[in-house]
C-alpha cells in the first residue's frame, strides 16, 4: 500500500471529508485483477469525485491524508502578507505601491520580515528613500546592543533576545554564533546600504564596460541616475545576463540589498560566521531566526516563529547548497 501516495500524488490535497476505516485490504490486495480498480477508486476517493464504499479504500485515503498533513502546500505569501499587515493597520499597497515594479520585487525577495512575529516591528516600507525616514523607523522600533568580541551589534529588542539565547545554547556545545564583518552584521543606517549596494554596482559597471556588454555612455549615464531608477535599469539589464552580483554570476539582490531596502535596516538580520555548521543553523531556526533571502547564505532573518509554522505562513522552503532558504512564496512569472 505504500505505492498509493505517489499515484495519487496530485489529487492528495482535499481528501479530508473521505475518511472510513479499513479491515480487510490484505484480501482485496491479494487478488491482484482489483488492484488496479482498487487505486482507481483510491484516487477518485481523494479528489471526493466518488464516494466511497468499500473499507479498504478510506483506510489508504486515512494514510495518504496523514501524509499530506506533514507535507503541506505553503499557503500563498500575498494572502498571508494582507492577512499580517491588517493585523497591523496597514496594506500592501501602502508599503509597497503596486504600480513600483522594484519596490514588487524587494518584497518578494526580501519580504519575509514582514511576516514577523508581533514583538517586533517591520518597516512601513519597502523601500526607504533616505536616511532620516531610516532614523525615524529605527528609533521608533527601538534597538538595544551588544558586545560580541569586539564588536558592537544593534537589533530590535526581540530579536536580540533570541540571538542572545542562540549564543548561549550554541556556547554550551562548544560553538559559537559570532557577527560576519563586524557591526555591520546587524542594524545597519541608510548610508550603508547605498555605500554597500555602490561596491557592487560599480565594479560591475567596470567588468561588463570591459568585456564590451556596455558602452561608456551607457555606464556614464547609469552612474548618473537617481537611486531608485539605478536600481530599476540594475534589474532591466540583470534580464539579459548582464548580472552585478559580487562574482556577476547572479542578480545583485541575492549579493547585496537595494539601497534603502535591507532586512539590516529593519535591525531584524544579523549576519553569522558560523552558517556552514549544521547545528548553528539548527539553533539559530530554534529561536525563530531564519536564512531567507536566497543565496545570501551567512544572512539570518528573525521571524521569531517556528520552523514548522513557516509554510502556512506565506513561505516555501527552497535547498541552495544544502542549506534551506524560507522564501516568499510567490511564483515569478516575468523576473529572472
Ligand atoms: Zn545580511
Amino acid at each position: 500500500m505504500f505505492f498509493v501516495p505517489k499515484i495519487c500524488d496530485t489529487n492528495r490535497k482535499r481528501s479530508r471529508a473521505n475518511t472510513i476505516p479499513l479491515s480487510s485490504s490484505l484480501f482485496v490486495l491479494a487478488n491482484l485483477k482489483l488492484v488496479g480498480f482498487a487505486l482507481l477508486l483510491i484516487c477518485l476517493t481523494l479528489v471526493g469525485t466518488v464516494s466511497a464504499s468499500g473499507d479498504e479504500i478510506t483506510s489508504a485515503a486515512h494514510m495518504t491524508l496523514a501524509d499530506a498533513e506533514n507535507d503541506k502546500e505553503p499557503a500563498p505569501f500575498y494572502e498571508v502578507l494582507a492577512k499580517a499587515l491588517k493585523k497591523r493597520k496597514t496594506r500592501i499597497d501602502n508599503i509597497c505601491p503596486p504600480s513600483d515594479v522594484v519596490a514588487r520585487r524587494i518584497l518578494e525577495d526580501y519580504g519575509a520580515m514582514f511576516l514577523a512575529n508581533k514583538k517586533v516591528t517591520p518597516p512601513p516600507l519597502c523601500i526607504f528613500m533616505n536616511e532620516e525616514q531610516v532614523t525615524r523607523f529605527q528609533e521608533a522600533a527601538g534597538f538595544t546592543s551588544l558586545l560580541i568580541g569586539f564588536d558592537e551589534v544593534e537589533l530590535q529588542p526581540e530579536a536580540m533576545k533570541q540571538l542572545v539565547k542562540a549564543r548561549e545554547e550554541a556556547q554550551k556545545e562548544a560553538l559559537d554564533i559570532t557577527p560576519r564583518d563586524g557591526a555591520e552584521a546587524a542594524r545597519r543606517n541608510y548610508d550603508d546600504s547605498v555605500r554597500l549596494w555602490n561596491s557592487r554596482f560599480s565594479p560591475a559597471l567596470d567588468y561588463w564596460l570591459a568585456q564590451g556588454r556596455l558602452n561608456v555612455e551607457q555606464v556614464t549615464r547609469l552612474r548618473s541616475l537617481p537611486l531608485q531608477q539605478q536600481v530599476a535599469e540594475v534589474l532591466e539589464l540583470e534580464k539579459s545576463g548582464i548580472y552585478f552580483s559580487k562574482d556577476l554570476s547572479k542578480s545583485i539582490l541575492y549579493s547585496i540589498a537595494a539601497p534603502g531596502t535591507s532586512q539590516h535596516i529593519a535591525m531584524l538580520a544579523f549576519d553569522v560566521n558560523e552558517f556552514e555548521n549544521p547545528r548553528v543553523r539548527e539553533i539559530m531556526a530554534k529561536h525563530g531566526w531564519f536564512q531567507t533571502v536566497l543565496s545570501d547564505l551567512p544572512h539570518f532573518t528573525f521571524l521569531g516563529l517556528k520552523e514548522k509554522d513557516l509554510p502556512k505562513n506565506g513561505l516555501r522552503s527552497v535547498e541552495v547548497n544544502g542549506q534551506t532558504f524560507w522564501v516568499p512564496n510567490v511564483i515569478h512569472a516575468a523576473v529572472p
